[in-house]
């Protein structure tokens, strides 16, 4: 009935009837950083990097690289993690890719996507240095072309290709369809005139193709048959247009453990189904190795956050629900209002009571849909003052969080081996009318 956190995830246990995270007792987290307030597991982040680097290492030709997805969460001491741990960086905006030149990574290993590129996206990302940009379209691509031009160099790319497939996710984060915003279909013809077009260009060097099929992915063989259309694709092309592909980016999407009934995503046993099939199809097409890029976000830090929040008022409806609500809300974890996601929320300083109550964890924005979970399960002595918690929101919460109500956003506090440091501060009032003028 009430199985234990430390089940939903290695970095959550119970010491003393508090709910400890990384290590360290959250109650007293909460009261030296007060709430909301965001939690992140650096020993957490490396071990899912290292997942990858090392499966990486084992099975995939020399070059090929892990991209850490910024837009799961981007700061600049998580860019630093992220460079020790040798990952490059997929990034969407100049926004990330100055955040990843403040903590100094190394460019070349910084990938471009979005699909829209402004101009000045592609001159600023130009200008700093980015290794490779995703080429979303026709259109884009000349406006690459036109600034490698004015600069005289010739500019990385890969280009964005939907394979067709349906990863059987929620709607809003499936990508790989032929009906989507991003990329183009090779089922349509598109792909094929797109990549004649790139190889045409003088300024660019069309090193491979990309493709990302969707986020929280937990369908069996997502990948694996992507990468099978995708080397389909690229065999095509290289009787067709003598095009040899040396890059080939199967995007992010492995799936997270948010509840106990979700399954468990076994990494590095992913990545061998998935070099098992990349070697099989390359054999059978003959086609040379490619170098493999994959770009998880989601799936490295999504377990590495734990939000806190302080209880406030505690509303029965009788013959309905249970409202407990909390200091914070969509504003710092819009998942639930955006994807109807599940999250796991315990009382952080009653973990020895049952969690009886069903109830729904609610925020204080003014908005109905300001809610974190709608079917909790809380000890039913809840009330102000309380601390709740809820995991795994290390992935799209503190990236997605915006100033709605003009309520300040959390501080992101790291932990590592019983140290804490502040590695976001807390917004204060006088930052939400720092922009007034
Ligand atoms: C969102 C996204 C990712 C990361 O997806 P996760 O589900 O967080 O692993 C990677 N690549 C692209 C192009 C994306 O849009």
């Amino acid at each position: 009935m009430n199985p234990s956190p430390r089940d939903l995830c290695h970095n959550l246990n119970v010491e003393n009837g508090h709910l400890t995270f990384a290590g360290q007792d959250t109650v007293a987290l909460a009261a030296r950083f007060g709430t909301p307030l965001y939690l992140m597991d650096e020993d957490t982040i490396r071990r899912n990097c290292r997942q990858y680097t090392e499966g990486f290492a084992r099975l995939f030709p020399a070059g090929s690289l892990v991209l850490y997805a910024s837009k799961a969460a981007s700061f600049t001491k998580l860019c630093r993690i992220i460079q020790t741990e040798g990952l490059g960086l997929d990034v969407v905006s100049m926004g990330e890719i100055y955040t990843a030149c403040k903590a100094g990574f190394p460019m070349e290993k910084v990938y471009f996507h979005s699909n829209h590129k402004t101009q000045a996206d592609i001159q600023f990302a130009l200008e700093k240095g980015v290794g490779c940009l995703v080429a979303d379209n026709e259109e884009e691509l000349l406006c690459l072309q036109a600034e490698a031009a004015k600069r005289n160099r010739r500019q990385k790319v890969l280009l964005r290709i939907t394979p067709g497939i349906d990863p059987h996710t929620y709607a809003a984060v499936a990508t790989g369809q032929v009906d989507s915003k991003f990329g183009l279909p090779i089922e349509t013809g598109q792909a094929e005139a797109f990549l004649a077009l790139a190889l045409q260009q003088p300024n660019l060097f069309v090193a491979g193709l990309h493709c990302h099929v969707g986020s929280q992915v937990f369908t069996e063989d997502v990948f694996e048959r992507s990468a099978a259309v995708m080397l389909a694709f690229m065999a095509d092309m290289r009787e067709k247009l003598g095009f040899v592909c040396e890059e080939l980016d199967l995007g992010g999407g492995y799936g997270t453990r948010y509840v106990h009934s979700d399954p468990e995503v076994n990494i590095p046993e992913k990545l061998s189904s998935l070099a098992a099939v990349i070697t099989a199809e390359c054999r059978r097409l003959r086609l040379p190795l490619p170098r493999v890029l994959l770009e998880p976000g989601r799936s490295i830090v999504a377990d590495a956050g734990l939000t806190l929040y302080t209880v406030g008022s505690v509303k029965q409806i009788p013959g309905y629900r249970t409202y407990v609500s909390v200091d914070g809300g969509m504003t710092d974890n819009p998942r639930y209002a955006l994807y109807g996601s599940r999250y796991t929320c315990y009382i952080a300083n009653k973990m020895d009571e049952p969690r009886d109550m069903p109830c729904a964890l609610v925020g204080r924005c003014c908005e109905s849909g300001d809610v974190i979970q709608p079917q909790a399960a809380l000890p039913a002595s809840t009330g102000r003052g309380d601390l709740a918690a809820v995991c795994t929101t290390g992935a799209y919460n503190y990236s997605m969080a915006s100033n709605y109500n003009r309520l300040p956003r959390p501080p992101v506090v790291l932990l590592q081996g019983g140290t804490a440091r502040i590695a976001v501060r807390r917004e204060t009032l006088e930052d939400i009318v720092a922009l007034d003028v």
